[in-house]
């Protein structure tokens, strides 16, 4: 593990889980109706509680960026998340990317999803995830949003280029986005390869090898900075029903490679210092100008 500068304790990487069905991602939104939802199996709370023993195997503690309409219908997991010691935030409602919602349609979204995650969890809720990573250079207003809400912090930022998302020019780090608001934007860890990007959560972990992830939490931490790692529920379970009717594209990214992926968060998550992500937005902060 990276010491920090002073030689003291390792830098804690922020731990963080997007909570959301098989059937909530992106990819799927345009073969899979939102009124169709409650019909299918649920999933989440088995897969999430799996990677609640994961982390408990390792004494890590995370942060779960939890769909309010999840916190809805499944309380309590939201309380053994709670009970657990990890931090519950917040990843809007239904999974609405930022940049389809107009500003009233998205602090609806903000109110109502920390509403149903507060009351199951009985915890503040001041953390935000967008769906998608979909905060970028289209929808800045989306910072004010969050800090009229009272927002902490949010984690809504891939610095990076990709089809579906990023914001490639973004700072790796965490900045404050607005003037005259402590809010904290701490965007997901990338890596640097030559002049390139690449992320390092989600499906980029479970498709490539974790020693690209490795080699990025370390570049951060000798930067003298925490990485933030991220991925779903629903990669950890190989036995999830098949959308056939999804694009080819789609399919090989959601489908690959879902059996080996608890092993390798086990190794991630033995070889490197993790907590909250409000931990580590405490002590970005505090590095900030
Ligand atoms: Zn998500």
């Amino acid at each position: 593990m990276q010491r920090s500068a002073a030689g003291g304790a390792p830098i804690l990487n922020g731990l963080s889980v997007d909570v959301e069905e098989w059937f909530q991602v992106g990819a799927f939104e345009r073969v899979i109706d939102k009124r169709d939802w409650d019909g299918l199996a649920s999933r989440v709370e088995a897969n999430t509680g799996a990677v609640l023993d994961l982390f408990a195997d390792h004494g890590a503690k995370a942060t779960f960026f939890t769909l309010g309409w999840v916190a809805q219908r499944h309380p309590r997991l939201i309380r053994r998340i709670v009970d657990a010691g990890h931090e519950v935030a917040s990843h809007g409602w239904d999974h609405q990317r930022v940049f389809t919602m107009d500003t009233s349609t998205f602090r609806a979204d903000l109110k109502r999803a920390r509403t149903a995650l507060e009351d199951a969890g009985g915890q503040a809720v001041t953390g935000y995830r967008a769906p998608s990573f979909s905060i970028d250079t289209r929808n800045l207003w989306a910072f004010n949003e969050l800090a009229e809400a009272g927002y902490a912090y949010s984690s809504s930022v891939a610095p990076v280029r990709h089809d579906h998302y990023g914001w490639p020019d973004a700072p790796r780090y965490a900045f404050r986005p607005l003037r005259d608001s402590p809010l904290v934007e701490l965007p997901v860890t990338v890596a640097k390869l030559g002049d390139r990007h690449l992320a390092t959560g989600g499906g980029f972990f479970r498709l490539l090898p974790s020693a690209l992830t490795d080699v990025a939490i370390r570049q951060v931490n000798c930067d003298g900075h925490a990485g933030i790692f991220y991925f779903h529920p629903w990669e950890i379970d190989p036995d999830q029903p098949r959308v056939a009717a999804a694009p080819l594209r789609s399919r090989l990214r959601h489908y690959s490679r879902l059996k080996a992926m608890a092993g390798k968060l086990h190794g991630l998550v033995a070889r490197h210092a993790w907590g909250r992500v409000d931990a580590v937005v405490a002590r970005e902060a505090a590095l900030l100008p």
